[in-house]
């Protein structure tokens, strides 16, 4: 059988990264009607379908080539142990994989669960961790609800997923080692693709990359005396070229530039100190550098 020409691209069809990988996928200029109830969604404005399914899945069909590229968490890829390239991180659905104990119970850490029962949904990273560090563990694969284990007398300890910490704590258990951290990343196929497919792909990372500048950066605008503009200009360095504008009093500039987010209330106490005034801070929609 040809393969197809068209990109197909895998996404979770319902879940916690759904609705962000919708959005990214929005932002990068793609046109689809509404994707829910749907497992196949063709993208209007290219040469590209969406495939909506479980996570767990997506790894292994990327591998496969049945799909070129996917949105999946790097826990699901490491655990399945998928040959794969991972071609973006995408910074949210951040996340832990974790050992934790009961509260009231024997055990302090990983260190003391030698020999033990762990209740988890990743065995691949739970085994390797612990034989990594001389210990031999049974895992009891449960899919869901995995910290009610210990209550329910199946394991001794669990290693599961954690980004706040919030039910490992209502269900009594202490998280102790982080075994795995994980965010949503981009993952292409090894297998090959025509170089239409892989321009597609290009084109969409340029995009993707745009808008996360775009949401890494602020644009700001003030006013300042001329006298400052210098000092003003170092302090707002990270932008190459920042515009410089006259004003009606020939003793002000208007400035404006792009700052980094991170660095935004250090850069903004410095401009003031250097005596700007009417600092006005904008979100950027996207950015193409
Ligand atoms: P599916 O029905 O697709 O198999 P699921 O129940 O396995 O869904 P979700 O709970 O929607 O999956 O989680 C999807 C991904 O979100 C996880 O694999 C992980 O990468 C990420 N994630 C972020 N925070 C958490 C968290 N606190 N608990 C679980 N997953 C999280
Ligand atoms: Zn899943």
């Amino acid at each position: 059988m040809e393969p197809s020409s068209t990109l197909r691209i895998a996404l979770q069809k319902s879940g916690r990264l759904t609705e962000e990988s919708i959005a990214l996928l929005k932002q990068a200029g793609m046109k689809f009607d509404s994707y829910k109830g749907h497992m196949i969604v063709p993208v209007q404005n290219f040469d590209i379908e969406l495939l909506l399914i479980r996570d767990d899945d997506i790894p292994e069909y990327v591998q496969d080539g049945v799909c070129d590229i996917g949105f999946v968490g790097a826990n699901v890829t490491a655990e399945k142990n998928a040959d794969v390239q991972v071609i973006r991180n995408l910074g949210f659905g951040k996340c832990r994989l974790s050992v934790a104990v009961p509260k009231s119970g024997p055990y302090q850490s990983a260190r003391d669960l030698n020999g033990k029962r762990i209740a988890t949904s990743y065995p691949y990273l739970t085994q390797k961790y612990f034989r990594e560090n001389g210990m031999e563990v049974k895992t009891v694969e449960i899919s869901g609800a995995v910290e009610i284990a210990p209550r329910l007398g199946v394991a001794d300890a669990v290693c599961d997923l954690v980004s706040t910490g919030g039910t490992l704590r209502q269900n009594g258990l202490i998280e102790t080692d982080v075994i795995f951290t994980s965010e949503s990343q981009l993952i292409q196929t090894n297998k090959p693709i025509s170089d239409e497919k892989q321009e597609l792909i290009d084109k969409f990372l340029l995009r993707i990359g745009g808008c996360q500048l775009a949401q890494r950066s602020r644009y700001i605008m003030m006013n300042a005396p001329k006298a400052s503009q210098e000092e003003i200009l170092r302090t707002i360095s990270a932008l190459k070229s920042p515009t410089v504008l006259p004003l009606a009093d020939p003793d002000m500039v208007a400035i404006h530039s792009v700052v980094p987010i991170n660095e935004f209330w250090t850069i903004t106490e410095k401009l003031k100190a250097a005596g700007a005034t009417g600092i006005v801070i904008l979100p950027i929609e996207n950015m193409i550098m």
